[in-house]
């Protein structure tokens, strides 16, 4: 990758040792950077951070679990996958953070998401650690008895590792309310503990929390509401383009159209569609929960001037406000020039670092006010801490009272990453303020905890 900002000299020499310690591991390397590159202001105003080597603490995980996951098939084959958790950072609280099921999961991408954890949940301001998991387990195609036999297995490792005071895992791609079930009846039965706080994202009935489905996509659109009223504007009239299709996608176009924008794209892997009335969510969802559900799909059943583009770019269609919601480096700089060309004035991450750092510097360069995911998809996170909550004191809030909270806590991380910019002289700065607000709580909570 190239990089033609050089970092700053307090830090070169870390990213360098991480870069040495951990070979290969190139999206926890962009992770890395990127929030260094934001702490140069930081370390000139605390000397306190090198001289208890903060950051060189901060990039090496607590603690690393590697293993195997063996399961049998419908056809009764032995399947072979790699299971992980990386506990990376519990300063603040129990690590918390989710498991991503996906072929392309290997230890660099559950590290990159761990080390991405650490300082979005300190955002949150609420009292939970930094960690991630999963597997290259592929669900695409597979029986429901085959996700529960693998789901099974892999609680049969994970269970001796976490614990409600301890780590507290979650959904991420390929891992939903389903999954998090088998898990938690796996946990139940092998600890003999009906522990509700060990796992977040469960069903309402058995433990789960109002709005958690909904809240990284709400949440994200919350965000991108309080960076429009900044400026004196509101999403009414707006043209939106979300990409990707999943849970995060799909309540992001919800709660776009009740605020008055338009959604009039998103996508899948195999492509993405078009639709200047507005995505029509209760047909999206409807698709995208039948097996082997495509957007393709929803063209193809809208028909007359919805077009499914399979060979093109979702960033090439006009719009004010983008919002990446797929997954890691899916805005490269060429998807940044046509948003630019387009006349996008926002891009805010939904998904967790969708955008390369070429399309950050481009996007930044030509004036567009860009967003973080570690900021903006916080409401996910800052959600399960709430159920955790609940769960804690044996209650259950209402959808209303949840929301509400949400959005005060999406309002809280936008003014702090937006203070903090002003303080450490760079306004209006989401990326310098949302590193170094999330930065400086993980810091001083590891100073006071001494050398541990
Ligand atoms: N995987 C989600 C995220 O990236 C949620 C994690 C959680 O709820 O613990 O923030």
């Amino acid at each position: 990758m190239h990089h033609p900002h050089p970092l700053p000299d307090a830090v070169a020499p870390i990213f360098e040792e991480v870069i040495r310690r951990n070979p290969g591991e190139s999206e926890f390397h962009q992770a890395v950077r990127e929030v260094l590159e934001s702490l140069g202001p930081v370390v000139a105003k605390h000397p306190e951070y090198a001289d208890s080597a903060i950051i060189r603490r901060l990039c090496e995980p607590e603690r690393q679990i590697i293993f195997r996951v063996p399961w049998t098939d419908d056809s009764g084959r032995v399947q072979l996958n790699r299971g992980f958790r990386v506990e990376f950072n519990s300063a603040l609280g129990p690590f918390k953070g989710g498991l991503r099921f996906h072929p392309s999961v290997y230890l660099g991408i559950v590290k990159f998401l761990g080390f991405e954890q650490i300082f979005k949940n300190s955002l949150t301001g609420l009292p939970i650690g930094g960690g991630k998991g999963g597997s290259d387990f592929d669900p695409k195609g597979r029986s429901n008895g085959e996700v529960m036999r693998f789901t099974q297995s892999f609680m049969t490792e994970l269970y001796r590792h976490i614990g409600e005071y301890t780590d507290v895992p979650a959904g991420d791609i390929g891992v939903g309310s389903r999954e998090i079930g088998y898990m938690f009846g796996q946990y139940k039965r092998i600890t003999n503990r009906y522990e509700s706080g060990v796992l977040t994202g469960k069903g309402l009935t058995w433990g789960g929390s109002q709005v958690r489905t909904e809240a990284t996509g709400y949440g994200t659109v919350f965000f991108v509401q309080e960076m429009l009223a900044a400026t004196g504007g509101s999403f009414a009239g707006r043209r939106v383009v979300v990409s990707g299709s999943g849970n995060v996608a799909r309540y992001a176009i919800e709660k776009v159209h009740e605020l008055g924008g338009t959604v009039v794209a998103c996508s899948d892997s195999g492509g993405y569609v078009w639709d200047e009335a507005g995505i029509d969510l209760p047909l999206l969802a409807q698709i995208k929960s039948g097996p082997g559900g495509r957007v393709a799909d929803y063209a193809a059943a809208k028909g007359g001037a919805v077009r499914h583009i399979s060979d093109g770019s979702i960033w090439d269609v006009t719009c004010d406000v983008a919002l990446p919601c797929a997954t890691q480096n899916e805005l490269d700089a060429e998807g940044a020039a046509a948003l630019i060309r387009g006349g996008c004035t926002i891009v805010a991450e939904g998904a967790n670092m969708p955008t390369t750092p070429g399309a950050i510097r481009a996007l930044r360069e030509a004036g567009v006010r860009f967003a973080p995911g570690k900021a903006v998809n916080a409401g996910g996170v800052a959600t399960s801490a709430l159920e955790m909550q609940q769960n804690a004191s044996r209650d259950s809030w209402s959808f209303e009272h949840t929301e509400e909270r949400l959005q005060e806590i999406m309002r809280q991380i936008h003014d702090r990453c937006l203070e903090t910019a002003d303080e450490y002289g760079a306004p209006g700065d989401y990326v310098a303020g949302a590193n170094i607000a999330g930065f400086t709580r993980v810091a001083d909570a590891m100073l006071a905890l001494g050398l541990v």
